[in-house]
């Protein structure tokens, strides 16, 4: 690995300050599960290098002022699965309990996730499906979007080497909802998803959905949230035949490549696959039932 400076700032300002002060030639380091590794095998180069995680508001997990989760970006998948105020975002629970194994988990972030920027990053479409913002830092001020928004494509987002992602703020749950998230590996394969699925199902009083939020992930250059189809659902008795159209409708979003992973029509059909359990899943933890894919 080639040599570089380290620093370990204590504010958000400091840490962006040095970014811009290093032109181009720094490199954020949260758990460093991704870009340790691609420092290593020089698919990435720098001389200074700026670990994020001695900034305490980075580290902090917490309920908004609305109900709302607000995570800093340092906030790794193994706190978030261990905190009490996360654990009704199940969606992103399914995701964190499934990136890596413990060791991974202890050291992986879910803003690192989110600005690695994969199109396979197993956090995203639970964030989209959870309606996720984000806060990020740049020299001339502070920026929001929505995770929509952010990634631009494989390894790009808009920060675009120039912002540190600072928070990330989940809207507030609904009191009858549920979400779920999903992916595809072959077992004999890198643990990175095939095809996956996010789904996020809010229930009116009368039983009918009332808000519904469906996202995609490893069937484009980024992850997708699928809105024509998740609206079809809203103001429906949830049944069968309404998941399966709602399923079909959201795989024909999908526009995948074909790699040695799988052809575009084999994760097509995983999407559709995917998208239908995630909402049925999604329904049973919304009725209360505790539906748990991968236990601890
Ligand atoms: C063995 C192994 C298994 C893995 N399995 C999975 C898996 O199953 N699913 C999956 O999705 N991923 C997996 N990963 C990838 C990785 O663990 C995740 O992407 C992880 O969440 C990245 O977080 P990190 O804190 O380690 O990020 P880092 O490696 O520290 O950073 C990742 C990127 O984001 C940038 N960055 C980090 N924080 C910020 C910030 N606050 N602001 C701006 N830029 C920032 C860094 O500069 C870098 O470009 C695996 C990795 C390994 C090594």
């Amino acid at each position: 690995m080639q040599a570089f400076t380290y620093h370990a700032p204590r504010s958000v300002n400091e840490a962006v300050e040095l970014l811009a002060s290093t032109d181009g030639k720094s490199v954020l380091l949260a758990g460093g599960t991704d870009v340790l590794v691609q420092l290593r095998e020089n698919l990435r180069h720098a001389d200074h290098v700026i670990d994020i995680k001695q900034i305490p508001e980075l580290t902090q997990l917490k309920t908004t002022a609305d109900g709302g989760l607000s995570l800093g970006s340092a906030v790794t998948c193994s706190q978030l699965l261990h905190s009490e105020p996360a654990a009704p975002y199940v969606a992103l629970l399914d995701a964190a309990q499934i990136i890596g194994g413990w060791q991974i988990q202890s050291r992986a972030t879910i803003g690192g996730n989110l600005c690695n920027s994969s199109p396979a990053a197993d956090s995203v479409p639970a964030l989209l499906a959870l309606g996720a913002e984000v806060e990020y830092a740049t020299p001339t001020g502070t920026q929001t979007c929505c995770v929509s928004e952010f990634c631009t494509g494989p390894g790009k987002n808009v920060m675009n080497g120039q912002g540190l992602l600072v928070s990330l703020k989940l809207l507030p749950l609904g009191p009858t909802s549920g979400s779920a998230y999903e992916r595809f590996i072959p077992r004999y394969e890198m643990d990175i998803a095939v095809a996956s699925a996010g789904a996020y199902i809010e229930l009116a009083d009368d039983g009918t959905i009332a808000t519904a939020r469906i996202a995609l992930g490893a069937v484009g250059p980024k992850a997708i949230l699928a809105t024509q189809p998740a609206d079809a659902l809203i103001g429906q008795t949830p049944s069968d035949e309404l998941i399966e159209d709602v399923a079909r409708q959201a795989a024909t979003l999908a526009t995948p490549i074909n790699d040695m992973r799988g052809t575009i029509e084999f994760r097509q059909q995983l999407t559709y696959v995917l998208v239908k359990r995630t909402l049925h899943t999604a329904l049973l933890r919304a009725a209360g039932q505790v539906v748990s894919h991968h236990p601890r």
